[in-house]
């Protein structure tokens, strides 16, 4: 356990706030509670950097953009990469006569469909 603003181990506990153990830095006197981390930002803004780095921003250009320490940005990538299977198997895109074959698939799934229900 570390203060979040001056990274002192000289932390005490400091009662219970809403059901979580508060403690307060001795140093600086920050309050803070157990589950505090600096990695804790909302699901929005993970999302968000995320989708900035598909995009194909560099870590530090996201951490510019965003204010996300560009380390949380990285570890977040790499947790999405390992959420995902292998990379994308370029292999298995269609040959040109299979997207033919696709192509008139889905027009006939758009012609049924506009055909009204049954
Ligand atoms: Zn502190």
């Amino acid at each position: 356990m570390i203060c979040p603003k001056c990274q002192s181990s000289n932390i005490s506990k400091n009662g219970v706030k809403r059901g979580k153990q508060n403690h307060i830095c001795k140093d600086c006197g920050r309050q803070f509670i157990d589950v505090y981390s600096p990695t804790g930002y909302p699901e929005e803004v993970k999302r968000h950097c995320l989708h900035l780095y598909v995009e194909g921003n560099g870590f530090r250009r996201i951490e510019r953009l965003t204010g996300v320490c560009h380390n949380t940005v990285i570890n977040w990538v790499k947790a999405a990469a390992k959420s995902l299977p292998q990379d994308p198997d370029y292999e298995e895109i269609p040959e040109v006569s299979q997207v033919d074959e696709l192509q008139t698939y889905v027009g006939k799934k758009n012609i049924k469909s506009g055909s009204g229900p049954l």
